[in-house]
């Protein structure tokens, strides 16, 4: 520590008592280096934390007296009471706190760099049971008459406390006395469980292997599943209209053929289509020829043809 030196009471020999003390003779503060930024107004002084905080740079939690090399500087005043704030750093990060006093609530505020952790509630708010405080003790201690009233105070409290304590006994015990039975329903419940996961994981694992995949598959969810059911009704929807149009138009090209021997491609698709699949040339021939041609056969052929084509 900076300020030991200075009592340490050292004299070296070429000590000159006319310097006016050891201090100005070897040129130096009393305090050392916790003077150093003494020309800024700031002391560096070791400052002990006053609660619990988070620190908002590394998030740990610091506990209530853990001590800082802290840089103090008064920032104004409270009446006559001067308002000082600390700077200290992180032990655990790069982050600094910022801490003032507050001298009309007795307390300390964070100014920046950490949370404090609230504990600042009433004990007595949620039925905590709470020591009695130094004035009340010596009161019970002093005055009869007191500590008569408060005994019957306390005996009140325990007798409505009486019933609450009981039923959570009660509960307690329909809980945990028929252990057997309780971990017997545990264990047929992770059974259950058990079972369900290895059914998923043989479904999932003949699913990748179907598709030749080696990723992780996650749960299947319900919306996942109505939007494939709708792409599929979609893409029905498309072949069958794609269906409907290629009989249609072999249709019309029978009853063209029939009408007259030699007739011209309509259309290039047509001409596409007949070059891709030599089977609708062929149905066409077959119809123009032999007049017995089914339309179910057509339809047969050119349902084929036109899941071939997509
Ligand atoms: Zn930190």
């Amino acid at each position: 520590m900076g300020e030991r030196k200075g009592t340490n009471l050292y004299y070296p020999p070429d000590y000159d008592p006319r310097a006016g003390g050891l201090n100005k003779f070897l040129g130096t503060h009393a305090l050392r280096e916790r003077a150093r930024k003494l020309h800024m107004g700031i002391l560096i002084i070791r400052f002990e934390m006053p609660y619990n905080i988070w620190c908002d740079g590394c998030g740990n939690h610091i506990g209530m007296g853990v001590r800082y090399n802290a840089e103090k500087k008064k920032i104004g005043m409270y009446f006559s009471t001067p308002v000082y704030q600390f700077r200290m750093k992180c032990h655990l990060c790069d982050n600094h706190f910022e801490i003032k006093t507050d001298p009309a609530n007795l307390d300390y505020v964070i100014v920046s760099g950490a949370r404090r952790q609230e504990n600042r509630w009433d004990p007595k708010e949620n039925e905590q049971v709470v020591p009695e405080t130094k004035e009340v003790s010596c009161r019970l201690y002093d005055d009869a008459m007191y500590k008569l009233e408060h005994g019957l105070e306390d005996k009140k409290v325990a007798t409505s406390r009486d019933s609450a304590l009981k039923n959570a006994i009660a509960l307690n015990d329909t809980l945990w006395k028929d252990d057997y039975s309780s971990n017997c329903a545990l264990r047929a419940l992770f059974r259950e469980k058990r079972r369900d996961l290895k059914r998923k994981q043989s479904v999932d694992s003949a699913l990748l292997k179907k598709t030749g995949l080696d990723i992780d598959l996650v749960q299947e969810h319900e919306n996942d599943i109505k939007l494939a059911k709708s792409l599929t009704h979609k893409r029905d929807i498309k072949k069958k209209k794609k269906r409907d149009a290629g009989l249609e138009l072999l249709v019309s090209i029978v009853r063209s053929k029939n009408n007259s021997k030699k007739m011209p491609c309509p259309s290039s698709r047509l001409k596409l289509q007949n070059q891709e699949s030599p089977k609708v040339q062929d149905v066409v021939d077959n119809a123009t020829t032999s007049k017995a041609t089914s339309s179910s056969s057509l339809v047969n052929y050119d349902s084929s043809s036109t899941d071939s084509d997509t």
